[in-house]
């Protein structure tokens, strides 16, 4: 029989696993980004069912290189500019590590006190280096948690929505379906998933025009739909306003909607998912002027703070209210701590119960980098895709579709005038640039034509990347 893992043996294992990650980040330049293989290859390296007897770490490790990085995109490469960047960090991986070595749950205060304390201090930081309203911090009516994702934020927003919209009957007796939410065109399509989950149903969810020009939410339409649903005999619930849209990174403009909102008492949820990391830099904190009328707001340090998912940012302005909606006190979790009422049970502010001791990554990225280091890494980042935009804009085959305040630059081949289909160019370059396998580029539509996307974000991505990333497109666009 297979004996437990003792302490040499992980000692020893652990070594070759550290000492194999770094030497996959040293050699990823040489990889390339994406795997070309076809559907069913990892899977078929595998056997079939399980090994019944327990196998050597040796073995383990080595089928890493042979069946794990091969079949991958390498989302740490410095050639790797799709979506948004999902940054990790050294000291991201390493303040993981420890959190699997503790193996806490952190469902309440009282099941590992310093799980939640850390994590209401890391997020009081984050609001601090951020600047972000007052209202947020842990020390006054609001807080900030961990959530997994900027989905699960969004929904959790949608739940004290529909609870504050209902006066607490939302709690009892479930959902009106006369509640409705209110993004943009251009919001993510988890609003759309969390009105799914929480009854509403797609035709919950109005989905606002847009300025043609900057792709921004109009409030004057916003207005008017909440005008209508509410002649229509429909209670206008939430507003997800975006700061930095996954198509284009537009802004939302806070203040107009905020206002809106104000005076329907309509709950405004702002999801920063990729763009809030951009607020630790206070000439970019422009972004999110208006930010005092939210109710909720999150942004994930796992896209472009250097902190590897999953880590969502998820602050609301009046906690209450979230406990109030969510909490469930079953017998077995009764416990002096959360009676005294001088803790926080943060399974009160998430869906799951159960939680990861995800804030100790956290602590460890923003002590190791410190406010310089990750506004250097923003700054490096918004840097780089300014200068790809300006070869872009010098070069007349192409055009600049969007404006570009963060690390993500849309662009497109240009209409040529004798008819071709510039779409069918564009998604022909698109496919020929990542053929290279030396960058990875992702594509979306603006104003209805195919464009393409470069996201700046890897740690590993200097200057010289961006180079030979305008040199192929540049050199294959026909
Ligand atoms: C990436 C993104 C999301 C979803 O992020 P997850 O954390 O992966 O759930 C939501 N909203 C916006 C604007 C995004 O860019």
């Amino acid at each position: 029989m297979a004996a437990h893992m003792d302490a040499e043996e992980f000692r020893r294992n652990g070594y070759a696993v550290v000492d194999w990650i770094a030497d996959y980040w040293t050699t990823l330049a040489d990889r390339p980004v994406t795997s070309a293989d076809p559907p069913g290859t990892v899977a078929a390296l595998l056997p079939t069912g399980p090994p019944e007897r327990g196998e050597s770490f040796e073995e383990i490790l080595a089928d890493l290189d042979r069946v794990i990085t091969p079949g991958l995109t390498h989302w740490q490469h410095p050639g790797f500019f799709g979506y948004f960047p999902a940054n990790t960090s050294g000291p991201s991986v390493l303040g993981d590590l420890v959190a699997a070595g503790l193996g806490v749950q952190g469902m309440l205060w009282a099941t590992g006190p310093a799980c939640t304390e850390v994590e209401t201090v890391m997020l009081d930081w984050l609001a601090e280096l951020l600047d972000l309203p007052a209202g947020f911090r842990s020390t006054g009516p609001g807080g900030g948690v961990i959530q997994d994702s900027a989905s699960s934020a969004t929904l959790v927003a949608t739940l004290v929505a529909l609870h504050r919209a209902g006066g607490g009957r939302w709690r009892s007796a479930g959902v009106d379906r006369r509640y409705r939410v209110y993004t943009s065109t251009q919001g993510h399509s988890s609003i759309e998933k969390a009105a799914r989950i929480a009854g509403l149903g797609d035709a919950g969810v109005h989905q606002v025009g847009v300025d043609p020009a900057t792709l921004a939410m109009d409030p004057v339409a916003l207005r008017a739909a909440i005008e209508a649903d509410r002649a229509a005999g429909a209670h206008p619930t939430l507003v997800v306003a975006t700061v930095g849209t996954t198509s284009t990174t537009a802004i939302d403009p806070l203040p107009a909607i905020g206002e809106v909102c104000r005076e329907y008492g309509v709950w405004l949820h702002v999801d920063a998912a990729y763009a809030g990391s951009a607020a630790i830099c206070p000439e970019l904190r422009w972004t999110h002027t208006g930010l005092e009328y939210a109710d909720s707001y999150c942004f994930d340090p796992h896209k472009w703070l250097l902190t590897g998912f999953d880590c969502d940012a998820f602050w609301v302005a009046d906690r209450a209210e979230l406990i109030d909606a969510l909490s469930v006190l079953p017998e077995y979790l009764r416990n002096a701590a959360t009676e005294s009422g001088a803790v926080l049970d943060y399974r009160d502010w998430q869906v799951p119960l159960g939680r990861r001791f995800r804030a100790l990554k956290l602590w460890f990225v923003l002590r190791w980098y410190g406010a310089e280091g990750l506004r250097a890494h923003v700054r490096s980042g918004v840097r780089l895709a300014a200068g790809f935009a300006d070869r872009v804009r010098a070069d007349d085959r192409f055009e600049v579709v969007a404006a570009h305040p963060f690390s993500l630059v849309c662009f497109r081949l240009r209409d040529t005038g004798d008819g071709a289909d510039s779409d069918a160019r564009n998604a022909d370059l698109l496919a020929r640039v990542n053929a290279t396998g030396r960058i990875q580029l992702t594509h979306t539509r603006v104003a209805g034509r195919h464009t393409l996307r470069l996201a700046v974000g890897s740690p590993h991505t200097g200057p010289e990347h961006v180079t030979e990333a305008w040199e192929l497109i540049n050199s294959l666009a026909r």
